[in-house]
C-alpha cells in the first residue's frame, strides 16, 4: 500500500445545470467539513461566475489550443483564469467523440491549460470495444504517451489524471473496484518508469458511473485518489456524500 494522496472530487455537470443548482451545490458544499478533500465544480461556461462565494474550486469543461482570435464559440485559457477558474477538464470522452478530439490535440490543450496556470485534468479511458479486446493497456498507453510527448514527463506533477472507461461513463455499469485499481496501477507504474517522484504525486481520479453507494469502495483502491463525477454532480446532496467517502 503507497502513501495516499490528497484526494479530489470533480463532478462534471456536462450541458446541465443553472444558476439555482450552482446556489444550491454552494450552500451544501459550504457548509460541510471537507478540509482533507479538494473539491472541484466543472459547471457549463455561463455558470461558472454563479459560484462565488464558494469553497470549492471551480473549472472548465474544456478550453481551445488558441489563446485569442477567430475562433467562434470557444473559451481560452486566460478566460477560464479571468472567471477564477483552477482546473480544466481536458480531453474528456465526450469531447473525442463528439469533437473528433485526438490524442495530439488533447495533449496540445494540456501545454495550454498548464502555460495558463490551470490545473488540466486529462480524461483518459477505452471504449468497450477496446475493453472486449483486452488492449486496454495500449489505448491509455497511447493517450498518456501523446500528452508526455508534448509536454514531457516532469509536467505530469502539475497535472491530475482521471481515468474515465468509456463503457462507464453515464451507463450505470460502474467499474469493478478491482478494474479502476488495475488501469490506475497501471498507469502509475508506467508514469513510474519515466519519473518515480512525479508517479508517487500523481493523483488518478476515477470516473464512470460513481454514486455515493459505490464511492466508499472505489476511493479505499491504494492508486484511486478520488472522483469525477457527472450524474451524481447534480444532486448536490449526493455529490457531498461522495465528497465525504473520499475523506475517508
Ligand atoms: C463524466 O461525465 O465524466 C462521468 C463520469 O459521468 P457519470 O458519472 O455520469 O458516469
Amino acid at each position: 500500500m503507497q502513501n495516499k494522496r490528497r484526494p479530489i472530487v470533480a463532478g462534471n455537470w456536462k450541458m446541465n445545470g443553472s444558476v439555482e443548482l450552482a446556489k444550491q451545490m454552494m450552500d451544501t458544499i459550504n457548509s460541510a467539513s471537507l478540509q482533507d478533500v479538494d473539491v472541484l465544480i466543472c459547471p457549463p461556461f455561463p455558470f461558472l461566475s454563479a459560484f462565488a462565494p464558494f469553497n470549492g474550486a471551480i473549472g472548465g469543461q474544456n478550453l481551445s489550443e488558441f489563446d485569442s482570435g477567430a475562433h467562434t464559440g470557444e473559451v481560452s485559457g486566460s478566460m477560464l483564469k479571468a472567471l477564477n477558474c483552477d482546473f480544466v477538464l481536458v480531453g474528456h470522452s465526450e469531447r473525442r467523440t463528439d469533437n473528433g478530439e485526438s490524442d495530439l490535440l488533447v495533449a496540445e490543450k494540456v501545454r495550454v491549460a498548464l502555460e495558463h496556470g490551470l490545473t488540466p485534468v486529462l480524461c483518459v479511458g477505452e471504449p468497450e470495444s477496446v475493453r472486449d479486446s483486452g488492449e486496454y493497456f495500449n489505448h491509455i498507453q497511447g493517450q498518456i504517451d501523446a500528452v508526455i510527448s508534448v509536454i514531457g514527463i516532469a509536467s505530469f506533477e502539475k497535472i491530475v489524471v482521471a481515468y474515465e472507461p468509456v463503457w462507464a461513463i453515464g451507463t450505470g455499469k460502474t467499474a469493478s473496484p478491482i478494474q479502476a485499481q488495475e488501469v490506475h496501477a497501471f498507469i502509475r507504474e508506467y508514469v513510474g518508469k519515466l519519473d518515480a517522484d512525479v508517479a508517487n504525486g500523481l493523483r488518478i481520479l476515477y470516473g464512470g458511473s460513481v454514486k455515493a453507494a459505490n464511492a466508499n469502495e472505489l476511493f479505499s483502491q491504494p492508486d484511486v485518489d478520488g472522483g469525477l463525477i457527472g450524474g451524481a454532480s447534480l444532486d448536490p446532496q449526493e455529490f457531498l456524500n461522495i465528497c465525504l467517502a473520499a475523506k475517508g
